[in-house]
């Protein structure tokens, strides 16, 4: 499959059922036992990039592009937190509904701007750049244009998440669990730690810190890359 129909099927899916059903994931109504799991384990990943900006304390006034921003899981709480947030997602229906719940959760939202934009149109210098559990949507030979891309845009840092590659056939399994029925058409792709890596040092960044999320059927890797 080659990139363009791929990501015409993942704009396509996150219109869709993948709309319907990741907002509600990334929400907080009720949903099974799957989807909760996934809620927690991706909260869990919101939380610890928000740990590490606000530990920085200077959060304030901090441009940051959330790019892939889906809902506004991350894009919302940063902008709560007084920084200067440019959000895009490929998908109107995402990006309409990150409209909606920031407009509820933060009133005024003079320093949170949204765009429907896949993230290889994205332009502009931000001091951080955020790509939160995009990559799956990735296979590993496009990776490297894309994160190539996301780091030109930034001027200190870069911070990714992906599913890592060595969780093997289990996880391959479970991943599977993202897309069910219908949807099941959208690949989801792992990623092996030391190539993502090897792209962001050849960008001319270093990894600064790391975590690991994992809860039953969510599992998240996270670098924050800084600007050498
Ligand atoms: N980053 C958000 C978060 O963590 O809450 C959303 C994660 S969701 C699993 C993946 C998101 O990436 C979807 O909203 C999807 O529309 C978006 N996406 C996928 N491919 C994209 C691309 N090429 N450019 C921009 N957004 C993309």
């Amino acid at each position: 499959m080659n990139t363009v129909n791929d990501k015409a099927i993942v704009k396509d899916y996150f219109n869709a059922t993948g709309f319907d059903r990741w907002q509600r994931i990334y929400g907080d109504g009720e949903v099974n036992r799957v989807q909760q799991d996934i809620r927690i384990g991706h909260q869990q990943t919101v939380d610890k990039v928000i740990s590490w900006l606000e530990a920085d304390g200077n959060l304030s006034g901090l441009s940051i592009c959330d790019a892939g921003c889906g809902v506004g899981s991350l894009s919302i709480p940063l902008a709560k937190n007084s920084a200067i947030v440019f959000a895009s997602d490929i998908s109107h229906k995402m990006v309409e509904e990150a409209q909606v719940r920031a407009k509820e959760s933060l009133g005024n939202t003079e320093n949170l701007s949204f765009m429907v934009k896949d993230l290889e149109g994205l332009g502009g210098s931000y001091h951080t750049v955020i790509c939160l559990d995009v990559l799956i949507h990735y296979p590993q030979d496009k990776a490297a244009e894309m994160i190539t891309h996301l780091a030109s845009l930034a001027e200190s840092r870069l911070i990714l998440s992906f599913a890592p590659k060595t969780l093997l056939l289990t996880a391959l399994k479970k991943i599977g669990e993202f897309f069910p029925g219908p949807s099941k058409t959208t690949r989801a792709y792992q990623h092996r730690e030391a190539d993502i890596v090897t792209i962001l040092e050849n960008n001319g960044f270093s990894i600064q810190r790391q975590e690991m999320t994992s809860t039953r059927f969510y599992y998240s890797r996270l670098l924050e890359a800084i600007r050498n």
